[in-house]
């Protein structure tokens, strides 16, 4: 966008408190929200004329957007868009059966399935994101640099901000767990590839990995996460391994963000507390659900959390990267399960602004100084009207039917405004 860009008389949810303004002019200047506040007030300052450069637009160029709710494009926390090729290929039987990153029946799809089919269905499970108003996903590949470079093939081809955890092919087995065995060779060859070719770690999990392999991982600076805790089944398995919560052990990975933690305890969520490094949890509701695995509960992490929580969508094997789906399912479950109630201000902050804080990038709030991410809905939408809640109506309501246009970084990438 090569001029400063104005959206008048929109409503939108801004800042990290998401203050519904009901009359708001938005000014973008390249990829950055410049002013997001009262209409009329904002008077078309360019700081690139002000800079001194003679070939700036004088005037922006403007967009009405009457009847146009604007909220932070969402965040989709935790996603494996490596395995869209495999939508529910099997519903029976267990996780690990399902989904383990080695022996499950995932793997064995992904390793038998050409490398340009899989980028095939990952380009589309991102379009299907973008479409639904996800700005941001944050994708656990498996497969070390070979798979980052097949997520990337896929990424070329759609407009979406990918924040990419790669893991190495290391893996520890139960003895190699039990005698406390270092990072293999291989996977040391590995490692630092793969952090090189990534943005983050995203580690399987800590009945996969010894405390060494774990500890060496928290040496890389580099943004750094890992499951815990996600079925009783891996709870109790780590308790038999080695006598440790599953939680515990995860911490010697020094997390910036811990994926689920549906069966955390309280001991667990302590433990979270006392280390410095965890910025949040992630939760998946609904790819919990669907494995009939329980499910996570929010008041319950709020409750004893002081970490913030975030929401992820999970392998698209057994669940759709639907972020409206998910804030949806997640506020009505949080009610059921707590009896109480759960303000949706606080279910669309996990989807967007918490997100944001956890990986440490300017994403996830309509504010001056963030990147120009958005979703406008259509107020007039016939699911939305007449709105007299604009959180529960995002939450509860919209889907990407609601959506007039979906911009990133200042440009719109789905949709249009015209
Ligand atoms: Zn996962």
């Amino acid at each position: 966008m090569a001029r400063t860009h104005l959206f008048k008389n929109a409503s939108v949810l801004a800042g990290p408190e998401l203050k519904y303004v009901r009359d708001a002019d938005i000014a973008v200047s390249n990829d950055t929200f410049e002013y997001v506040g009262p209409a009329g007030v904002y008077h078309g300052r360019n700081p690139r004329r002000d800079a001194g450069d003679v070939d700036a637009d004088a005037a922006p160029a403007t967009h009405d957007c009457t009847g146009l709710l604007v909220i932070p494009g969402l965040v989709n926390c935790h996603t494996h868009i490596g395995d869209s090729v495999g939508k529910d290929a099997r519903l029976e039987g267990t996780v690990d059966e399902k989904i383990h990153p080695v022996f499950g029946l995932k793997s064995r799809i992904l390793s038998e399935t050409p490398p340009d089919v899989l980028v095939d269905f990952m380009a589309n499970s991102c379009a299907s994101m973008v479409r639904g108003g996800t700005t941001t996903f944050v994708d656990f590949r498996e497969g070390g640099v070979g798979g980052v470079a097949l997520l990337r093939r896929a990424l070329s081809r759609v407009p979406i901000r990918c924040v990419i955890m790669g893991r190495t092919n290391h893996y520890s087995g139960e003895d190699d767990i039990r005698r406390n065995a270092p990072l293999s060779a291989s996977g040391e060859g590995e490692l630092g590839d793969v952090v090189r070719s990534c943005d983050g770690l995203g580690v399987s999990g800590a009945n996969e990995n010894s405390d060494a392999v774990l500890g060496r991982y928290s040496k890389c600076g580099t943004l750094r996460a890992i499951h815990a805790s996600e079925t009783e089944e891996s709870v109790s398995r780590s308790g038999q391994m080695t006598g440790v919560s599953e939680t515990v052990r995860a911490l010697g990975l020094r997390p910036h963000f811990l994926v689920h933690m549906t069966h955390a305890s309280k001991k667990d969520l302590e433990a979270v507390a006392g280390s410095p490094d965890v910025r949040g949890i992630v939760v998946c509701p609904r790819a919990n659900a669907t494995l009939a695995e329980g499910m996570p509960d929010i008041a319950y992490l709020r409750s004893l959390s002081n970490r913030r929580l975030a929401l992820g969508t999970d392998n698209v094997m057994v669940n759709t990267p639907d972020m409206f789906r998910e804030m949806d399912y997640t506020w009505k479950a949080a009610m059921g399960m707590g009896r109480a109630q759960v303000d949706p201000v606080e279910i669309l902050r996990m989807a967007t602004v918490n997100a944001g804080m956890i990986l440490g990038r300017k994403i996830g709030q309509v504010a001056p100084g963030m990147l120009a991410d958005c979703v406008f809905l259509d107020k007039h939408a016939i699911d939305l009207e007449p709105v007299h809640n604009p959180h529960a109506a995002v939450v509860h309501r919209a889907s990407a039917s609601s959506i007039r246009a979906v911009m990133i970084g200042g440009r719109m990438v789905h949709g249009s405004l015209d």
